[in-house]
């Protein structure tokens, strides 16, 4: 072949792989600008919720104490409270004490204002007049650090996070120890050991993000084995028996008492069985206490808790 021949058909193959080159390019720009313009309205939009977030102005404020004069002790002084986005009281001049080690129960209908009375306790919300205090301090005293390791709460929805068993039953700060003996011992007083158990990872069993991979009942059982294992002086149970079988709900009440008989415990339920041993039962109707008491005191003094024990309890249970 001759050279002149070669050297073009040299210059027309690079000249193709050039313009190859460069058309990726321009295609590439193009596609990208496409892109940009079809993302740029929720870019926009997330940039200015962003903006909303980080301009918002913290209502909680954080206090400075960590040391109390008391030991598990929860006192609501006259405590009115109003979400910001209603007109209304939702509780309504709520006195009462709870001394270390007792039991209190809170019922009453949907609706009553059981779990926005317990949630003022963990400062999820501040108390729009009153106070609330724990170990005799009042909460918005402490910082936050040190009201959260003396309060454990489960919550009435339970949540778990993607991991496995032990760090779910781990996560957080902890005044409790964080051994494998430690989680076992928590998950036997929530009595979630009988599935762990069983589980060929045992503490490793994964858990996906929500707890997706586990009953109802099981998670309500983590949940519960994650606020036992933080050993808190008081323990908040936010109606967190009600997804628990009878049989289930009566063994944790029966080892809460042998085990955590120190700790005292604070219990939102809808079932009477679950609370009627309970050191004194709160009654509460749209927002206000309508009686106080053991359970045979307000059986006999308190119409509401009449009518909610007998739609549950025979009348047997109810002469007992
Ligand atoms: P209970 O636990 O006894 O069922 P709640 O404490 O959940 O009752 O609710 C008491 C009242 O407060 C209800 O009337 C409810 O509509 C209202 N409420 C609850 N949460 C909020 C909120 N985040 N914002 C406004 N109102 C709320």
């Amino acid at each position: 072949m001759p050279a002149a021949d070669t050297a073009l058909r040299l210059t027309t193959f690079s000249n193709v792989v050039v313009f190859g080159t460069y058309a990726t390019y321009v295609i590439m720009s193009i596609m990208m600008m496409v892109m940009i313009i079809m993302l740029m309205p929720a870019a926009q939009v997330s940039a200015q919720r962003i903006n909303e977030v980080l301009d918002t102005q913290v209502s909680l404020r954080e206090g400075t104490l960590t040391d109390a004069p008391e030991q598990g002790t929860v006192e609501f002084r006259d405590v009115s409270f109003r979400y910001p986005s209603s007109g209304k009281d939702v509780l309504e001049h709520i006195s009462f004490q709870a001394k270390k080690g007792e039991t209190v129960a809170l019922i009453g209908a949907t609706g009553s204002g059981k779990t926005t009375l317990v949630s003022l306790l963990a400062r999820f919300y501040d108390a729009t007049e009153g106070q609330v205090l724990v170990d005799g301090v009042d909460v918005r005293d402490y910082t936050f650090r040190a009201l959260y390791d003396r309060v454990g709460y489960v919550t009435q929805k339970a949540v778990l996070f993607s991991g496995d068993i032990r760090s779910n039953v781990l996560f957080g700060e902890s005044r409790g120890g964080d051994t494998d003996e430690d989680v076992r011992r928590a998950l036997a007083l929530a009595q979630a050991s009988e599935f762990v158990d069983k589980l060929p990872e045992g503490l490793d069993a994964p858990i996906a993000q929500g707890g997706t991979n586990v009953s109802g009942g099981q998670k309500q059982r983590l949940s519960i084995a994650r606020a036992l294992a933080r050993a808190p002086e008081i323990l908040v149970f936010d109606d967190s028996f009600s997804a628990l079988d009878l049989r289930t709900d009566a063994k944790l009440r029966a080892g809460l008492d042998r085990e955590l008989g120190d700790a005292t415990r604070i219990i939102v339920a809808q079932r009477i069985g679950s609370i009627r041993n309970a050191d004194k039962i709160i009654v509460l109707d749209e927002g206000k206490i309508v009686g106080t008491g053991t359970h045979e005191e307000l059986l006999r003094d308190c119409p509401t808790y009449r009518e909610i024990a007998r739609s549950q309890l025979s009348s047997e249970e109810l002469d007992a």
